[in-house]
């Protein structure tokens, strides 16, 4: 079974914004006050986040979550990427270092701008002094496990960053990020009805980087997932404004909502 968490469901800026506040949002409305993207996924025993949000802090404090078996990275942008140094909080409580999984790209990006966040195995790393995260490098449409969860890292394209984004267990779970499109053989990697999809909306009318509301539910509507989620989304994107024009199997996203996947 898959317990997914929402941590952060905003785009770059959160929600209220500084340059834009609230924006189309109702104030009033807790489910638009919105963190950068961060989600924890549990499977069986493994427990994974994916990226590390700026708001990473806060998001593992409100949710519990004190031990982790890895992190997937999407890609290096600083939305996604900038909480890292938290994780060495977990690298504390776990006594050991912490395995993360990116394409080279972001495995270059994070050795170079954090580098002293990266085992050092030569200097007999002392974790609770130092942080202590491993790189393992994954490959577009190469599958990995980490325990006996199945990894495909696939590629999206048409984000400023070529980003990366997961299938679990032959396509069970699909977590898209940042992108324009999905390439045209997406099909051919997911060998099994999906469950759940995760996947970015940002602005309902889409940008050069960004695919728009009616992209996104054309991608929806070819995987066909039993209920597909709407995440990262900016200022311009109500709660209850998205909700009403989705169908029913699709519903978007709000800070610390939960899903479990049998
Ligand atoms: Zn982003």
């Amino acid at each position: 079974m898959y317990k997914v968490t929402i941590l952060g469901s905003g785009a770059a800026p959160g929600v209220p914004s500084i340059a834009l506040g609230w924006g189309c949002c109702d104030a009033n409305n807790p489910k638009n006050c919105r963190t950068r993207t961060s989600t924890y996924i549990e499977y069986d025993n493994t427990k994974l986040l994916i990226d590390t949000s700026p708001d990473l802090r806060w998001q593992l404090l409100q949710n519990h979550i004190n031990s982790l078996d890895g992190v997937l990275y999407t890609h290096s942008h600083a939305d996604h990427l900038h909480g890292i140094d938290d994780l060495r909080e977990i690298n504390r409580l776990k006594g050991g270092s912490l395995n993360f999984y990116a394409t080279k790209d972001t495995v270059d990006v994070i050795a170079s701008s954090f580098s002293y966040l990266l085992a050092k195995p030569e200097k007999g790393n002392n974790v609770s002094m130092q942080p202590s995260l491993v790189a393992n490098e994954v490959f577009y449409y190469k599958e990995f496990y980490i325990n006996n969860l199945k990894v495909l890292p696939i590629r999206l394209v048409g984000h400023v960053l070529p980003s990366t984004g997961y299938i679990f267990n032959d396509g069970e779970v699909v977590y898209i990020a940042d992108y324009r499109k999905l390439e045209d053989d997406i099909l051919n990697y997911i060998k099994k009805p999906v469950k759940l999809m995760i996947v970015p909306l940002t602005t309902t009318e889409g940008s050069r980087f960004h695919a728009s509301f009616d992209e996104v539910m054309s991608d929806i509507k070819r995987l066909a997932p039993q209920k597909a989620i709407l995440n990262h989304m900016a200022a311009e994107c109500d709660y209850d404004e998205i909700e009403k024009i989705t169908p029913q199997n699709v519903e978007p996203a709000f800070d610390g909502m939960t899903l479990e996947v049998e």
